[in-house]
């Protein structure tokens, strides 16, 4: 997995509301700092959404593991489509 630099392009897991009136999305975002002694997990990032821009500090990396959405407030890198 590579390490995130600061202007790569990633996912934010946007946080679902808890009545189920927005589900997480994923969101564009672009790394605006990656955290020292963190090993590239933890950056921050300017959200792009689609109702305007968001900036996290603190965002962890979870990476999808096929059982659901990784948690809200996580990045991890874009998913593939297959073809
Ligand atoms: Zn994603």
């Amino acid at each position: 997995m590579p390490k995130p630099t600061v202007g790569r392009i990633v996912h934010y897991v946007s946080y679902g509301t808890p009545s189920g009136e927005y589900t997480s999305q994923c969101r564009a975002a672009i790394v605006t700092e990656v955290h020292p002694g963190t090993e590239g997990r933890g950056v921050s990032l300017a959200v792009l959404n689609p109702e305007g821009l968001f900036f996290n500090q603190s965002c962890a990396h979870y990476e999808p593991d096929g059982a659901g959405m990784p948690p809200g407030g996580s990045w991890h890198w874009p998913e593939r489509e297959e073809s």
